[in-house]
């Protein structure tokens, strides 16, 4: 029975060899079609943008996605698990500036490399599926969806911000900003400029979105929170302030009709409008410019405010800032009562947020009485408990209460008295009941190659006016041309697509005559928002994808991605869904049913980046210690939902224990072939066998669960440690044949399927030595025998009056009774309780014995 084999564990050869194997078998890992009869399961990880290497933190995210599938498809699953490229965005054209490499050549090249490392590293992905973002055969579905969003009104152009550089004469990106200054000409303070930008009509679907979120339970809670406050549902009332003097006409609050006599402001407190004491205007507001106009030291002060403002959006919380105002000298008046309050301009009212424009109630609204106390404004309570008797200290910001120093309103509750004023406002055409919401629409428009062109033309005739004209869906695709200069040209602007003529010039598809093309492209969330559609039939050249084939793949079972993408990627595809639900394209209304949000990979307390020098790169990983340990480390460090703190001695850790489990099955692999078919399985085992497969059932019970629930792979792999040690203290039973060859093949095949999510190449090798033929994927992931699992004793702890005074050894199922008797008769409790009273005997099976005695 001795094994002469060389019991090394040798990733370098091993890992290759199956990568290879796996290669050439592309139906390894290929979805099946519905008509499988299997049920399905949709495992899926963020794609990834192909930057050229993969890191850390894409192991981590992969190994977790990968150990997923695996098990599904051992657990009898019609799995899809693919693969793609999120390949448009800056950092191409940045390379193509750099490196003077044209922006299609430097990601295909990079998405080769990234491929190679992903096959390096034994990831279980359908090829077949693979979907590049940067392609015409799918960026053209970009533009068809974009058509169909036109055609209903859901894709618009207005007029919108935008950051400008003077040197650069083009448009930033919000990442291009730094510090306010432009990323290339750091003497540049950036400006910002209106522009006719393409807007997609999200806010048509606020409401939906919002009340979506109730129904994902299976997604993370803070990612449903940061969703809700994103949308930021909020139920008031919008009311016109009087202008007390006339100023120039045009400069209107909204061009709604109401004229420039009057300032809609939003609230969620109308009931507290008897307090008012000043109305507060965004420093955008359209009246600021006429106020300015003739008051140059007030044009100075809104300029500061619009520079803090500026500041504060940069730093990423608008919430801090801290609040200055200027009186404008000028004064509205209060609809309800005739009083005349001040206008101030103040730096955190925002002008995209309702109306531009807030009442400021300091004696019932923290903000508000934080800039009253600064600026000395009034304080007016209008709000009392309902027990008068009560203090109250202001700001009393409760909806519980009742109104006071409110005229004919006085003795309302809060509730009643918003309905009624509601009512007065819209009869005397003052105001209204309003549902606003922070949710913008999604601005798409981007002036920079490399993305995807937006399929619209503008007839030099004007022959439809001067509006744009949609390409027709049989020209599709717009494509992207290829070879273009991308470097910058003083004193022009927009994007580098404007400057290439064979691109620009077009014909009109309505009357034929000459006709330019839009430049600007697509936002590359666009590309993200629906890729998981297609992966599902993602050579369809007719179509985005077969209806038939999403309704069976969809919803996602499983996506796994970084909780970075909580907001943007994960509400626009949720938007994107609902549009082609709208479309009659797909039946769900939701993309994902469970998401995931993985940690981060940290090292020396930050997290893994170039400029803090404390990259571990995948390559080195596998090239000291192999795929499998830089894999299985990735999910045994910490569970997959808290950082992890990246050691290298835990890869070789890691890499030490692969090493045993090598040893171990190669060793004893002759006597388990041996016990095929060997009839010694049906007896019932004892002694060392017994102990060793009651310790393989725990496992496999304790395992799959962990798939089950919480995916703690941390302590799925801690307990295929423990596995192997237990089977390792009993090497000398092992090598004196103690266990039956049946036994042995049964912990040794089922050792290595616990270890197959994890570990796929050193498992793929293992099962082979077992004598398996077909591979690991194929066989069913093992069952735990509960009666094997059961302990056939327990120690349970026995208190008096609370505290621990001994255990006792029970049979595993006593009961009551038996527990109890095991306790009283126990000489430590005996001498505890002798000459006492046992007042109170509480005995929970299994648990815990509990005496009360005096
Ligand atoms: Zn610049
Ligand atoms: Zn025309």
């Amino acid at each position: 029975m001795s094994d002469e084999k060389e019991l090394r564990y040798d990733p370098a050869t091993i890992e290759p060899k199956w990568q290879q194997r796996w290669a050439a078998d592309p139906s390894l890992y290929a979805a099946e079609p519905a008509s499988c009869g299997k049920p399905k399961f949709y495992v899926l990880e963020m794609l990834p943008y192909p930057s050229g290497q993969l890191h850390m933190g894409h192991v981590r995210n992969y190994s977790i996605g990968d150990a997923l599938a695996r098990h599904m498809w051992m657990c009898g699953y019609n799995v899809l698990h693919p693969m793609g490229w999120d390949a448009f965005g800056l950092p191409a054209e940045n390379a193509a500036l750099k490196n003077n490499v044209p922006p299609r050549e430097w990601t295909l090249n990079n998405i080769a490399g990234m491929k190679r490392q992903f096959n390096r590293l034994g990831m279980a992905f359908d090829w077949a599926a693979e979907v590049t973002t940067c392609l015409p055969d799918y960026y053209r579905w970009n533009q068809w969806f974009f058509l169909r969003m036109y055609e209903r009104g859901l894709a618009y152009r207005k007029k919108s911000k935008v950051n400008w550089c003077r040197e650069c004469a083009t448009v930033l990106a919000n990442e291009q900003v730094i510090d306010g200054r432009c990323w290339r000409h750091e003497d540049t303070i950036v400006e910002q400029r209106d522009l006719v930008q393409w807007f997609f009509r999200i806010t048509a679907y606020a409401q939906e979105l919002l009340d979506g979120l109730d129904k994902l339970d299976g997604w993370p809670e803070k990612v449903r929170t940061m969703q809700r406050n994103w949308i930021g549902r909020s139920e008031g009332t919008e009311v016109d302030f009087f202008l007390e003097e006339k100023i120039d006409q045009g400069l209107g609050t909204r061009d709604e009709g109401l004229g420039a006599s009057r300032i809609r402001v939003f609230t969620t407190r109308v009931d507290t409008i008897f307090g008012a004491t000043s109305v507060q205007l965004a420093p955008q507001h359209a009246l600021v410019a006429g106020f300015t106009a003739a008051d140059a030291a007030l044009k100075t002060q809104v300029d500061e405010l619009i520079e803090q403002q500026k500041k504060a959006r940069e730093a990423g919380d608008l919430g801090a800032i801290e609040k200055h105002g200027v009186p404008t000298g000028h004064f509205a008046i209060n609809p309800y009562n005739g009083e005349r309050v001040p206008i101030w301009i103040a730096n955190y009212i925002l002008a995209d947020y309702g109306t531009g424009a807030i009442m400021s109630v300091p004696a019932h609204d923290e903000r508000d009485f934080e800039f009253a106390v600064k600026y000395g404004l009034p304080i007016q309570q209008v709000i009392h408990p309902e027990d008068k008797s009560m203090a109250v200290v202001l700001p009393f910001v409760s909806e519980e209460g009742v109104l006071v120093n409110s005229g004919e309103f006085d003795g309302l509750n809060c509730a009643e008295a918003e309905k009624r004023l509601q009512q007065i406002a819209a009869a005397k055409g003052f105001g209204e009941a309003k549902v606003t919401y922070r949710l913008k629409d999604w601005g798409v428009s981007r002036q920079r190659y490399w993305g995807t062109p937006i399929p619209m033309v503008y007839c030099q005739a004007h022959c439809e006016g001067d509006g744009p004209l949609p390409v027709p869906d049989e020209q599709l695709p717009v494509l992207l041309p290829e070879q273009i200069e991308i470097s910058r040209r003083g004193g022009q602007g927009g994007s580098p697509l404007a400057r290439v003529p064979e691109f620009v010039n077009t014909t009109c598809p309505k009357c034929g005559g000459p006709a330019k093309r839009e430049t600007d492209t697509m936002d590359t969330f666009v590309d993200s928002s629906w890729y998981f559609y297609r992966y599902t039939d993602a050579k369809n050249a007719k179509a985005p994808f077969d209806s038939d084939i999403v309704k069976y793949w969809f919803p996602i079972d499983q996506y796994i991605g970084g909780v970075e993408h909580a907001i943007l990627h994960l509400i626009y595809s949720r938007f994107w869904t609902r549009v082609m639900r709208d479309l009659g394209m797909v039946e769900n209304d939701e993309p994902v049913r469970r998401m995931f949000t993985q940690g981060m990979v940290i090292k020396d307390g930050h997290k893994m980046s170039k400029s803090k020098g404390n990259v571990v790169s995948p390559d080195d990983m596998i090239a000291r210690y192999g795929a499998d340990a830089a894999r299985a480390y990735s999910l045994f460090a910490a569970p997959p939902d808290r950082d992890l703190d990246w050691q290298e001695d835990g890869v070789a850790g890691v890499s030490r224990f692969l090493a045993r489990v090598w040893r171990l099955t190669t060793k004893y692999a002759p006597v388990a072939r041996a016990g095929r078919g060997d009839g010694a399985q049906a007896a019932v085992p004892t002694g060392v066998s017994l102990k060793l497969l009651r310790k393989l059932h725990q496992t496999i019970a304790k395992i799959t669960l962990d798939f089950d629930g919480r995916w703690h792979f941390n302590t799925s792999i801690a307990a295929v440690m423990e596995l192997v040690n237990e089977i390792q203290a009993a090497d000398a039973q092992l090598a004196a044949g103690e266990v039956p060859p049946a036994v042995m093949l049964e912990l040794l095949r089922s050792l290595v399927l616990l270890l197959a999510p994890f570990a796929p190449h050193l498992v793929a090798e293992l099962w082979e030595e077992l004598g398996e033929e077909s591979s690991v994927l194929r066989a069913p992931w093992p069952a735990s025998d509960p009666e094997l699992a059961k302990e056939d004793e327990l120690e349970v702890p026995v208190q008096i009056n609370g505290k621990l005074v001994t255990v006792v050894r029970v049979a595993a199922d006593a009961d009551a009774k038996t527990l109890e008797a095991a306790a009283l008769a126990d000489e430590k409790v005996q001498a505890r309780i002798a000459g006492k009273t046992v007042v109170k005997l509480i005995v929970v099976p299994r648990k815990l014995v509990n005496l009360v005695v005096k």
